[in-house]
């Protein structure tokens, strides 16, 4: 691997210099530097935003703040992601990439690489975690707004990524479809689950790797809160629809029609899971 058109390295302390550097005509941030370095382009001048004090995961009353630079593997060591929502971020981590790549790679990297087949964007769409960004003012929106708007294109400063708190009697799940253990997705797809008072008042189910980036299915989500109840009828149900609702088409990993059916069992093994935490009390 090398960086033949790279003639320029900058590492800034702070964000409003970090921006005025990225001014330069094919400039680029590096975070963990797995992408810049498989996918250089033109870059001519890399800005480093390790000097920047970006990385760290906090929690307040709101829920879970997560630092731009933090890695994944810092993300699957942390005390507050286990206990998050039953862990399920720590599970969806567990998916994603091999060991060593967890060690580079950060949780902004992964964010405005927007890869089709990100694990991280199903899972952060069904939480309702919401991005900040600087671009010489910090601003934070949830996370749909972030790519329906192409935000992630771009000249900003992620800085954090924020997963809100919930209230007893919420789960999600996470599963993951793909060739081997350290491939990216043949096709994820991730569910969370509000019962208030013994009734469904909150769902929301996301696919990606299909093989575009990660979308809710509304839906899916739908067939829950209208139904109420989390029965094994109504979940085989709202899997139905999430198959028949994903925007799904071929690549050189599956066909469409597989890809279909992995829909339909992928999110009847999520919402089977989240069934069995909320009647374990997890
Ligand atoms: C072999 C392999 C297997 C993989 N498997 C998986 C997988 O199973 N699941 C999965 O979800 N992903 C997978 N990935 C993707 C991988 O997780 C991401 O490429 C990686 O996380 C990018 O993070 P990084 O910190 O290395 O980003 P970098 O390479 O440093 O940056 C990526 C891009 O984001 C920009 N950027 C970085 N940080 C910021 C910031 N804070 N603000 C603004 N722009 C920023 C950079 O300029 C660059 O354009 C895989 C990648 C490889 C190479």
């Amino acid at each position: 691997m090398s960086l033949p058109k790279v003639s320029e390295f900058v590492r800034p302390t702070d964000l409003a210099a970090a921006l005025h550097e990225l001014e330069s005509v094919n400039a680029r941030i590096v975070a963990g530097g797995i992408d810049v370095v498989l996918f250089p382009g033109d870059t001519t001048k890399l800005v480093d935003i390790s000097g920047i004090p970006l990385s760290g995961i906090n929690s307040d009353a709101e829920g879970i703040v997560i630092g731009a630079t933090t890695t994944m593997t810092a993300l699957i060591e942390s005390p507050l992601i286990a206990d998050y929502l039953g862990g399920v971020v720590t599970t969806m981590l567990h998916h994603l990439a091999s060991p060593l790549q967890r060690n580079l790679a950060t949780i902004g990297g992964t964010l405005i690489s927007a890869h089709p087949w990100s694990d991280v964007i199903p899972l952060f769409l069904v939480l309702g975690a919401r991005v900040s960004y600087y671009d010489g003012t910090e601003h934070t929106v949830p996370i749909a707004q972030f790519y329906a708007e192409s935000m992630f294109r771009q000249r900003i400063i992620l800085t954090a990524v924020r997963l809100p708190a919930f209230p007893p009697g919420t789960a999600a799940a996470f599963i993951k479809f793909s060739r081997t253990a350290f491939d990216i997705a043949v096709l994820n797809c991730a569910a969370l689950v509000q019962i208030t008072a013994g009734r469904c008042t909150a769902a929301r189910i996301a696919v990606g790797g299909a093989p575009q980036r990660g979308y809710l299915l509304p839906h899916a989500g739908e067939v829950l809160t209208k139904s109420g109840a989390l029965t094994a009828e109504i979940i085989a149900s709202a899997a139905r629809t999430a198959r028949d609702e994903a925007d799904i088409s071929d690549d050189m990993r599956a066909s469409a029609a597989y890809r279909r059916n992995l829909v339909e069992v992928g999110v009847q093994r999520a919402l089977g899971q989240i069934k069995d935490k909320l009647e374990a009390g997890v």
